[in-house]
């Protein structure tokens, strides 16, 4: 396994971990304040300051992805699937734009939360099915673009709300039926948050392999969680043991960023230098 002890080359900032504090140009102005090499942004702070002037701005500052955060929401009613279909194209142009190694994609629960005016449902298998069409349509069109999708499984919390795939296990067999032939074109993130609690989960990591680990996100279980989505913590202040869950994907060959990704309430209260130097000093001691 890597050494994080003595730097922070392979931190990468997931750009929503400090989205109240700035705007994406001050987020990779104080990157580059902190030596911080990789980030991933989000579509909405990119839009906000523009795709042009994103790139360019990365570009300028010498600054790789990790990711690009995120593509997905496929379930909706019959109506709005040609909306989900075109915002995914557009989130793989943008990925492509940025230069991102891969597309994020949070697949969306129930239809009524993921496309909001879907006619309600409380078909879940329909969704996960709904699902598995959509990105075998994404693929073609990011597969042109030679730009991997990543499924990321959330936690079973958010399976009405945000994604209806759960555990890598259900991601991992999305990817054997969509890509059997392990071309590169999918593969899965896998986030510390939503997956450690799973007794098959290191099993699973060896089952994806180097080829379909896209992206690995850290943060922190908190006990008590006080808010199952903005109450994430900082990786060594909450139950998961977060080096073991690494040793795992480094064992299969991954030597990409680590992507620290935390929502809370409580960090976007800080200041963005105190949230960087504490992310990097957590990077080095408990990731
Ligand atoms: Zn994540």
């Amino acid at each position: 396994m890597r050494d994080f002890s003595a730097d922070h080359r392979w931190l990468s900032l997931n750009t929503a971990t400090v989205r109240r504090q700035g705007d994406l140009l001050e987020i990779i102005e104080a990157c580059a304040r902190h030596g911080i090499r990789a980030i991933d942004p989000w579509r909405d702070q990119v839009a906000a300051i523009g795709l042009e002037r994103a790139a360019r701005t990365l570009r300028d500052a010498g600054l790789e992805l990790s990711g690009y955060c995120r593509g997905g929401m496929f379930t909706s009613d019959a109506a709005h699937r040609i909306e989900a279909r075109d915002d995914n194209r557009r989130a793989v142009d943008e990925a492509k734009a940025l230069g991102a190694p891969c597309v994020v994609l949070v697949v969306g629960g129930l239809p009524q939360y993921s496309r909001p005016g879907s006619v309600a449902s409380k078909d879940i298998p329909a969704a996960r099915a709904q699902v598995e069409e959509a990105i075998a349509e994404m693929m073609e069109y990011a597969r042109d673009a030679r730009m991997p999708l990543a499924i990321e499984p959330l936690h079973p919390a958010y399976a009405a709300d945000r994604a209806c795939v759960n555990t890598t296990r259900q991601a991992l067999d999305i990817c054997d039926r969509l890509d059997g032939g392990r071309t590169g074109a999918l593969g899965v993130a896998l986030d510390v948050y939503h997956i450690w609690w799973d007794v098959e989960l290191l099993g699973q990591i060896s089952r994806a392999g180097k080829g379909r680990l896209l992206a690995f996100h850290v943060c922190d279980w908190l006990v008590p969680t006080k808010d199952i989505l903005n109450d994430r913590g900082m990786m060594g202040d909450g139950v998961i043991d977060i080096r073991s869950v690494r040793r795992a994907v480094e064992a299969e060959g991954f030597e990409g960023y680590c992507e620290i990704e935390i929502f809370s309430e409580a960090w976007w209260r800080k200041p963005i230098d105190e949230v960087l130097r504490t992310c990097i000093d957590r990077h080095r001691t408990v990731v």
